[in-house]
C-alpha cells in the first residue's frame, strides 16, 4: 500500500520534513506532496542582507526542486481543508482548484506581519518578512535617496532621509541596522544629502529591544545602535502614520517618507481555514509530538503551531524561530514515519543552542551554547553559522563571494523597483527607460 503524505508550506518546517521522510519512507511506500505558494524556501536571518545589498535576493532563497529528489512539489496556494474526509484544498497557480487526499497531513505555513490597526500604516507602511518586501526597502530607500538629492531645500530632503522603523525584535533591529550601514556606505554618491546626513529611528512598545537576548547583550546593542547616531525610543507606541510622518504615543511628530513595521507577526491566514483547533494567538493546538489536538493524522509544526517548548516553563509555546521549525520539521518527518509503521511518536525536544543579532558594520551580539559574544566576535560567528547553515555547497561560495565583494568595493546603488514590473509592449516610452 502507498501512502499520501501532503505538507502544507515550503519554509524552513516543510522543507526539512520533507528531506527527513524522502529518507525515513522507502520511495514505494509513500507518495510526498508539498503544497507552496512559492518554490523556494526563504533563508529569513539573511534578509536584512538582501534589503541592504550586502548580498544578492537570489542567494537567499533555497530552491525546493534543488533539495528535493522524489517528493511531488505542486506551486499553488492552500485555501482550506475538511479533516473529517482528510483532504486539503489547493488553488494552483493557474488557477485550478485541486483537492488532495492525504493520509497524514503537516502543516507548516508560516507567519505574516501582525498588523494592528494603527491609523495610516497599512497604507504607508512597509513589511519586512519576505523577499518582496526586503526588496522594496532597499528601492525606497535608494529612491527616497535620489529625490531627497533633486529637492531644491533642506527640511524637505530631511524627510526623505528619515526612517522609522517600529518593532524591536531581531527582524527590526538588524533590519534597521543593515539599512542604515547600507545608506551610510551609498550616500557619499549624493553630495547634497551628505550634507545634511540620514537619520534612523527605532521605536519599541516594550521598555527594552530585543526580548531574545539577555538584557545585558541588548543593552550592549542599544549603546552601540545609539552611538551610530540611531534614535530608540523604548517603551513608546505608533499612533498614526501618514504619507509624510509618523505620530508617536510620546507626542512626538517625525517627519519621514519610510516607515518600516516589523512588530510581531501571526499564523498565515490560511490556518483560521483548516478546520483544527487552534489556541492563543491563533497558532494550531498541537501536543507535544505535534499532532493536532482531537486527531489522528494531522501535525502542525513551525509558526503556525502552538508546539509546546520544552526548554520553557509551564511548556510554552516554542518561540517562532527556524532554529525550532528545522527541528521540529525532522521530529515531525520521524514521527509520520513511525506512525505509518505502526511504532509511537516521540516528543518534540530542542533547546535553542544560540541567538545572532547582526547589526551591520561588522558588529553583532550573540549567545551561543550560554555563552556571551558581541561586537566583532559575534558578527564573525553569524556569518560562520549562517554559512554553515545554509543548504548545500554552491550557495555557501555564493553568499562567501557576495559578502567578500561587499566588503572590497561597497554596495551598489542602483534603484531597480522595475524589476518584475515591465511596461506593456505597446508602451514602447515606458520600455526604453
Ligand atoms: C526578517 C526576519 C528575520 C528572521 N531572523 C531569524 C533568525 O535570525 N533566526 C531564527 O531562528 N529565526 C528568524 N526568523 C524567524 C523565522 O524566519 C521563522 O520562525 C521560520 O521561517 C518559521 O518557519 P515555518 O516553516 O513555520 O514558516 P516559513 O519558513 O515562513 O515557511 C512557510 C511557507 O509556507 C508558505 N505558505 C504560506 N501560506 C501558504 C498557503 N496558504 N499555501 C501555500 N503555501 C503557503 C510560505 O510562502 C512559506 O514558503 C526571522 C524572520 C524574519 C521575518
Amino acid at each position: 500500500m502507498s501512502y499520501d503524505v501532503v505538507i502544507a508550506g515550503g519554509g524552513f518546517g516543510g522543507l526539512y520534513a520533507a528531506r527527513r521522510l524522502e529518507r525515513r519512507l522507502p520511495r514505494h511506500s509513500a507518495r510526498i506532496v508539498l503544497v507552496s505558494d512559492v518554490n523556494f524556501l526563504l533563508y529569513t536571518p539573511l534578509l536584512p542582507g538582501a534589503a541592504a545589498g550586502s548580498l544578492e535576493p537570489r542567494h537567499v532563497v533555497v530552491p525546493l526542486r534543488e533539495e528535493l529528489d522524489w517528493t511531488d512539489i505542486r506551486l499553488g496556494r492552500l485555501t482550506g481543508a475538511d479533516p473529517a474526509r482528510d483532504e486539503v484544498y489547493v488553488q494552483t497557480v493557474d488557477g485550478r482548484a485541486e483537492t488532495l487526499h492525504y493520509d497524514q497531513l503537516i502543516v507548516t505555513p508560516g507567519s505574516v506581519s501582525r498588523v494592528l490597526p494603527v491609523p495610516g500604516l497599512a497604507e504607508h507602511g512597509l513589511g519586512f518578512k519576505t523577499l518582496a518586501d526586503a526588496i522594496a526597502l532597499r528601492n525606497r530607500a535608494l529612491l527616497n535617496l535620489e529625490i531627497a538629492e533633486s529637492l531644491p531645500d533642506d527640511a524637505a530632503r530631511r524627510e526623505y532621509l528619515s526612517f522609522v522603523f517600529v518593532g524591536a525584535g531581531y527582524a527590526g533591529l538588524e533590519g534597521i541596522a543593515e539599512l542604515q550601514d547600507y545608506v551610510a556606505d551609498v550616500i557619499d554618491r549624493y553630495p547634497r544629502c551628505r550634507m545634511i546626513g540620514s537619520r534612523f529611528v527605532l521605536v519599541e512598545a516594550r521598555e527594552r529591544v530585543m526580548p531574545e537576548v539577555p538584557a545585558s547583550l541588548a543593552e550592549f546593542a542599544t549603546r552601540e545602535l545609539r552611538g551610530r547616531g540611531m534614535e530608540i525610543r523604548t517603551g513608546t507606541t505608533l499612533e498614526s502614520a501618514e504619507a509624510d510622518s509618523v505620530t508617536l504615543s510620546n507626542g512626538e511628530r517625525i517627519p519621514t517618507r519610510l516607515l518600516c513595521w516589523t512588530a510581531g507577526v501571526m499564523p498565515a491566514p490560511v490556518v483560521a481555514e483548516l478546520g483544527l483547533p487552534l489556541g492563543p494567538g491563533g497558532r494550531i493546538e498541537v501536543d507535544a509530538t505535534m499532532r493536532v489536538a482531537g486527531t489522528s493524522n494531522v501535525w502542525a509544526i513551525g509558526d503556525a503551531a502552538a508546539v509546546p517548548d520544552p526548554a520553557q516553563h509551564r511548556r510554552a509555546p516554542s518561540p517562532p524561530t527556524c532554529q525550532h521549525a528545522i527541528r521540529q520539521g525532522r521530529r515531525v518527518a520521524e514521527n509520520v514515519a513511525a506512525t505509518l509503521a505502526g511504532r509511537s511518536p516521540k516528543p518534540f525536544r530542542y533547546r535553542t543552542l544560540g541567538v545572532f543579532v547582526d547589526m551591520g558594520q561588522h558588529k553583532a551580539v550573540a549567545t551561543i551554547l550560554g555563552l556571551r559574544l558581541r561586537g566583532f566576535p559575534a558578527w564573525f560567528a553569524a556569518r560562520t553559522y549562517h554559512l554553515a547553515m545554509m543548504p548545500g555547497l554552491a550557495r555557501q561560495v555564493r553568499l562567501a563571494v557576495d559578502w567578500t565583494v561587499g566588503l572590497l568595493f561597497g554596495r551598489a546603488s542602483a534603484e531597480l523597483g522595475q524589476l518584475g514590473h515591465p511596461a506593456a509592449l505597446d508602451e514602447p516610452g515606458k520600455r526604453a527607460a
